[in-house]
């Protein structure tokens, strides 16, 4: 994405910027908003509602026209979702998604923007179980918890200081019958899960 339209998207949000769409209590959808569609089969999905440019993607042709499908570069307002961004579908009697989603919470300009409110970029489990310093035999009765930061720690992986207040991944256990305790940095292990493909970096290659 460029950066001309990263501050579009920030600046529509900051400004409210209205997409012309309501959901289905009839509450305007701003870009900024997060929304929610619960799907025919009873799934849920959370979207964030956001403006920019999205290349290669199919569309249909008009009736008539060859070849059926073109591949086109949109502008516009996007439904994002765990890194894809999303065009509302459209049923059989015409009725499109947006009408039977909900607005979950509108964007606040006072507000950090929801990517920022807590520093995770991924649901909270995908930060435990990844082994980022291997197994060793000698830490027993290990548990690991995301916790927030009462006071600064070190990260045990690049040293830097987590401020109190921040997220860290925080293992605890005994090493030779001694109480341990090691805190990692979230963009360490953001990074590590990245490496190990346990998350969608949202990347196109
Ligand atoms: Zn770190």
């Amino acid at each position: 994405m460029s950066n001309d339209l990263i501050n579009r998207n920030t600046l529509f949000k900051k400004m409210g910027m209205n997409t012309g769409l309501f959901d289905k209590n009839k509450t305007p959808i701003d870009v900024g908003d997060r929304t929610r569609l619960v799907l025919d089969d009873g799934e849920v999905r959370e979207f964030d509602v956001c403006f920019k440019t999205v290349n290669r993607t199919t569309v249909k042709t008009l009736r008539g026209f060859s070849p059926e499908t073109v591949d086109v570069s949109i502008t516009g307002v996007f439904f994002c979702w765990r890194g894809n961004d999303l065009l509302p579908c459209v049923d059989e009697n015409g009725v499109s998604d947006v009408s039977k989603m909900e607005v979950i919470s509108k964007y606040n300009n006072n507000a950090k923007p929801p990517d920022e409110t807590d520093g995770l970029k991924y649901d909270k489990e995908l930060y435990l179980d990844n082994e980022i310093y291997g197994l060793d035999e000698d830490f027993v009765k290990r548990s690991e918890k995301v916790v927030k930061c009462r006071k600064p720690h070190e990260c045990n992986n690049c040293g830097n200081e987590i401020e109190s207040g921040n997220y860290a991944i925080c293992e605890t256990g005994f090493m030779y019958g001694n109480p341990v305790s090691t805190y990692t940095c979230i963009k360490c292990m953001e990074e590590w899960m990245e490496e190990l493909g346990r998350v969608e970096t949202g990347d196109e290659e």
